[in-house]
């Protein structure tokens, strides 16, 4: 796995899906309040021993957190091995918990998809108004469309966007794209999601199948558009 630092509490680690083949991002986060790192996305299985040893060379603490933008196959792979070497607890939006576990079937797929072991994932925690509430060092936002229980996590101090598979991007960063229409559950929805750059209006825009984008409300007009 390739790691890179994106800003100063946070390093993208990449590998790669075969089929199609593009890249797989997962992120490490600095969680300040426990120590340690906070994992966003969890990739592929193969990427386990490149996360627990980037982890190790970091020096900063073990993995106490993985939160999920959601549950597809290929963001959910390293979490078994995390947990069994770190006891790390999981979370992801309610409303997801039940597609990746098996429960029911992610709108437009022919198939059941049993991603995460049935129990291990937590529902993210939420306020007596049932508003997101920060955990592991960022903001979760509800951001469906390309799932039914998508989220997206921000970095206030850093000013970064982990928005998981809300879009992609061109190679070169230059241009925000939308998610990988075979794959999006609802792209009408997922375009309204796009939204939430207009309200937090990142510095950057992290994604996992694509290229960093920076300053991405300035494109915002133009993708709404097309
Ligand atoms: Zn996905």
């Amino acid at each position: 796995m390739k790691w890179t630092q994106v800003s100063e509490q946070i390093w993208r680690g990449k590998g790669w899906l075969i089929f199609p083949f593009i890249p797989v991002h997962v992120w490490l986060v600095r969680d300040e309040a426990e120590g340690g790192w906070t994992l966003v996305d969890a990739g592929m299985k193969n990427m386990a021993q490149g996360v627990l040893a980037h982890v190790k060379q970091l020096n900063k603490g073990p993995i106490r957190t993985i939160v999920l933008t959601h549950g597809h196959i290929d963001h959910v792979g390293v979490i078994d091995a995390i947990v069994e070497e770190t006891g790390a607890k999981v979370f992801a939006y309610a409303e997801e918990i039940p597609y990746m576990e098996g429960e029911r079937m992610y709108p437009r797929r022919k198939k059941m998809e049993f991603n995460v072991k049935r129990g291990l994932a937590q529902p993210l925690p939420v306020n007596e108004q049932g508003e997101l509430l920060p955990v592991g060092g960022l903001t979760p936002y509800f951001a469906p469309g390309h799932s039914p229980g998508h989220v997206v996590f921000y970095h206030e101090g850093d000013e970064i966007l982990l928005a998981g598979d809300l879009f992609t991007s061109n190679r070169s960063g230059s241009k925000l794209k939308r998610p990988m229409p075979m794959f999006t559950a609802d792209m009408d929805q997922a375009m309204k999601s796009a939204r939430i750059v207009e309200k937090l209006k990142p510095r950057q825009l992290e994604v996992c199948h694509g290229s960093a984008v920076l300053n991405p409300v300035s494109q915002l007009q133009a993708y709404l558009n097309v």
